[in-house]
């Protein structure tokens, strides 16, 4: 059946945020797609269901930059609802902060926070080696973060890491997707909306985002359009030249 993947950008407690949500509302929007009757999956999880045409219904939550705030706020919630997740991490700043939002940038899970995230169900992914527009890079350059990205993920949580890709600021060109198949990707996610068939591209996986500002009926429209309208495509390149 195919299925959606939600994408977070991060959680956040403070209400000024405008790309966070709020713990209360990721718990609301849990309850939510439970009604429904989905289940909160990871995108590797639902992609794998997809293809081998197994029954239910499933949603995959993923959430970008692997922050503190993830395994701090989410995490317990995602659990609590029984919910499985993806987190995609920029490999060269773990441990360290998201200094590609400014001198601000929030604090992120180290090694060690992430192997104990994965051994409880969570998969890591890589949100590439450093958060640049790779779509913008050489070639070359693009294919060597890549590369760089997997290689850091199957070194440091094992070699069953490593499989899946989230295009930084969800940006992609068909150069980036072959590159990310060349780099050893089995797929990759955009910031494009819709709903992923077994026909979708595997480098080119659709994800609709969610902000703080979705309350229960943009949250449901997203649900059941799959959409992810232009303004959130163009938010999502904020801070690009
Ligand atoms: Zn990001």
């Amino acid at each position: 059946m195919p299925f959606l993947a939600l994408c977070y950008h991060r959680i956040s407690s403070a209400a000024a945020d405008p790309l966070g949500v709020r713990p209360e509302q990721l718990q609301a929007q849990l309850q939510a797609l439970a009604r429904r009757g989905l289940v909160g999956v990871s995108l590797g999880a639902a992609w794998a269901a997809e293809h081998a045409r197994a029954p239910g219904r499933r949603i995959a939550l993923t959430f970008d930059d692997g922050t503190a705030d993830f395994a701090d706020l989410a995490w317990p919630l995602l659990r609590a609802h029984g919910c499985a997740a993806t987190l995609a991490v920029v490999t060269s700043r773990v441990g360290r902060t998201a200094d590609w939002d400014g001198p601000r940038g929030a604090p992120l899970l180290d090694w060690p926070a992430l192997r104990a995230l994965a051994a409880e169900g969570v998969e890591v992914i890589a949100h590439a080696h450093t958060h640049r527009p790779l779509d913008t890079l050489a070639p070359a350059e693009a294919l060597a973060d890549l590369r760089a990205a997997r290689r850091a993920l199957r070194d440091h949580l094992g070699g069953a890491a490593g499989h899946g890709l989230a295009y930084p600021y969800g940006r992609v060109s068909p150069a980036l997707a072959l590159a990310a198949q060349a780099a050893g990707f089995a797929w990759a996610v955009t910031a494009r909306g819709g709903r992923n068939t077994a026909a979708t591209p595997a480098h080119r996986l659709r994800r609709t985002l969610l902000h703080g500002r979705d309350g229960a009926l943009r949250l449901a429209l997203k649900l059941w359009l799959g959409y992810a309208a232009l303004v959130e495509w163009r938010m999502d390149l904020r801070g690009l030249p």
